[in-house]
């Protein structure tokens, strides 16, 4: 799909600090008036300049022909009994450009703040909030659809509809900071909701920026995550661009190309013996680790020899292995894992020296897994799910 050539005025969350620079030089505006505007959308979740207190009315009346306005809104919003909240998001403004889902992720009780004293603090649903404060997760979407057709997976199922421009992408975030609870905020970003992150490519690159850029969301590079099926150019491209700074984690989901050729048919272009030295030169920073996800199907990569063959395979890749066990979708035939099969897949991989975690499904009642309130979205806006607050109602984040 052909990605056309960026206008600040067609997606002004979009924008890169310079290009408001730019923009503005041509409207004959100096260049802390653009900075202005920047940090109203990306530190206060505004983005209609009538909101705007500070800035000039002639100003404003320029930026009328623009699209100034935030390009998502919440289409449904849900909330598990463990706090994680879900939210199907739609476009304004373009009903007919479909839905994608984020979600909110708070910590579990028991799990540790590994807080470094020397990295951004987490964004808070209010611009200055710089206090410790309940670090939320948010993961957040990049495509409508997914064009890579993984046999598990919901998106996959849909196919890929279309790309998320990057002021799309951002928005999700921004967005998110509003439905933050008092204490709360962004600590983590991670693009694992619906889409390949890395087939869209330059969006999500700039997105990256945009999330990063120190006058705007400041979040730190470490704290944002790519996750990816496999696409090996664009890993390489990402390890470039952004130098190893941004993190990276890998679908893996099997040991061995027959296996994962089944499960995710992006493994034919790119086989194990392309990824596996792809992830090897990814260009970490010391003491950085590759997630590798790992969803576990019983009865079909779920064995102790998967698990050994996968220990063979990952050999001295700084890696930490999340094992998923399967929740299971409507439609697709397979099945959550024994219990027991986990513990001992997991156990294998500790044996052999690795970091292996389970990961425990988030908002159990729910669906939680990618692309699952997006997809029942579509039949869902009728069969009206439980709607816990009405668009924009929450009165967090509010310049
Ligand atoms: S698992 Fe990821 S890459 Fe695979 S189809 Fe789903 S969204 Fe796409």
């Amino acid at each position: 799909m052909p990605q056309p050539t960026f206008r600040l005025q067609d997606d002004p969350v979009g924008g890169l600090p310079e290009e408001w620079d730019a923009a503005f030089a041509e409207i004959g505006e100096r260049p802390f008036r653009a900075r202005q505007v920047f940090r109203w959308i990306h530190t206060r979740s505004v983005a209609d300049p009538a909101h705007m207190t500070d800035i000039a009315k002639t100003l404003r009346e320029k930026l009328s022909t623009w699209q100034m306005a935030m390009p998502v809104e919440i289409a449904h919003a849900h909330r598990a009994a463990d706090d994680t909240r879900k939210i199907l998001v739609r476009f304004a403004r373009r009903p007919e450009a479909g839905t994608v889902e984020t979600v909110l992720i708070p910590p579990m009780p028991d799990e540790d703040d590994d807080d470094d004293d020397d990295e951004a603090p987490p964004v808070g649903p209010k611009s200055g909030l710089r206090a410790p404060a309940r670090r939320v997760t948010q993961c957040i979407s990049s495509q409508v659809g997914c064009a890579m057709g993984c046999v598990f997976c919901a998106s996959g199922v849909a196919g890929l509809k279309r790309h998320l421009t990057a002021g799309e992408i951002v928005a999700q975030v921004l967005l998110g900071r509003t439905q933050l609870d008092p204490g709360e905020a962004i600590r983590n970003v991670v693009l694992m909701g619906m889409g390949e992150p890395l087939h869209n490519y330059d969006n999500v690159a700039r997105a990256l920026r945009l999330l990063t850029h120190h006058d705007g969301l400041d979040l730190s590079t470490r704290r944002v995550t790519v996750s990816t099926s496999g696409l090996v150019p664009e890993i390489e491209r990402l390890g470039r661009d952004f130098k190893g700074e941004i993190s990276l984690a890998i679908s893996l989901h099997a040991p061995n190309d027959t296996l994962r050729s089944q499960l995710m048919p992006i493994n034919r272009k790119y086989p194990l013996s392309e990824l596996i030295p792809a992830l090897r030169r990814y260009p970490l920073a010391r003491r950085r680790r590759i997630t590798v996800e790992y969803t576990l199907l019983k009865g079909v990569n779920d064995q102790r020899e998967h698990a050994r063959a996968l220990a063979r395979l990952l050999a001295g890749i700084p890696t930490k292995l999340n094992l998923i066990p399967m929740n299971p979708i409507e439609g697709a035939p397979y099945e959550k894992p024994e219990h027991q099969d986990v513990l001992d897949f997991q156990g294998i991989l500790r044996a052999a020296g690795y970091s292996v975690f389970i990961r425990k499904t988030r908002g159990d009642d729910i669906d939680a897994a990618c692309g699952q309130l997006a997809l029942q979205g579509a039949r869902a806006v009728k069969r009206s799910l439980p709607v816990f607050e009405a668009p924009g109602s929450g009165d967090h984040g509010r310049a």
